[in-house]
């Protein structure tokens, strides 16, 4: 089968393959850490951190019986650049009091999310409350927002594919790829 890359892909940055890999080392750092308190809930961050989520939890020890619940929040709307305004869109199913919690983002660029995250989980009272993110963009921080566990350091530019997106599309590409300038072009500054 040939596989044909989507129109407006400029280059693939991390291709399946180094995926798997740095979710497997995720993996192993996380079941070294809570090898004591088993049972982690593993919170993904929808829509974006839809498939980390799933991999990740697929990559842990049974041992570790690992539950799963998501969220879903808002900063960039339909454009490339974040608002700076978080908004929670829904809620987790189910309470995390006294219970282990490891947040699974997709990716930390200003912080903004992945803080607004840890206040909005930490006052409700878990018993731990971590942070595991795929994707770092450490160029832009405007907070300090403590990351536990991270994937791949990312370049400085508008990342696309394996669950992130632009306009709703692209989320189904296996790998991490950026995206052509003239795909941006009708953003208004
Ligand atoms: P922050 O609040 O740290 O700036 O950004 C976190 C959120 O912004 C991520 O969960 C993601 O939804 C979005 N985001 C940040 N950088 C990118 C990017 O390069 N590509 C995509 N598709 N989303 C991004």
């Amino acid at each position: 089968m040939t596989s044909v890359t989507p129109e407006g892909i400029e280059a693939i940055l991390f291709d399946a393959d180094e995926i798997s890999k740095a979710v497997a080392r995720l993996a192993g750092a996380i079941a070294r850490d809570y090898a004591t308190d088993p049972s982690v809930l593993l919170v993904g961050v929808l829509k974006g951190a839809l498939f980390f989520t799933a991999d990740l939890a697929r990559a842990l020890p049974p041992s570790l019986d690992p539950r799963i619940d998501f969220l879903a929040v808002t900063s960039y709307g339909n454009a490339s650049r974040s608002s700076g305004e978080v908004r929670l869109l829904k809620d987790m199913s189910e309470s995390i009091e006294g219970k282990h919690v490891l947040i699974v983002e997709d990716i930390v660029d200003n912080g903004l999310t992945l803080s607004y995250l840890q206040d909005l989980l930490g006052r409700r009272h878990p018993a731990s409350l971590r942070s595991c993110v795929l994707l770092d963009k450490p160029y832009r921080r405007r907070v300090d927002a403590k990351v536990d566990y991270t994937g791949l350091v990312c370049p400085d530019t508008f990342v696309v594919g394996y669950g992130l997106d632009y306009q709703e599309k692209y989320r189904n590409l296996p790998y991490l790829a950026k995206l052509e300038p003239w795909v941006f072009a009708g953003e208004v500054e």
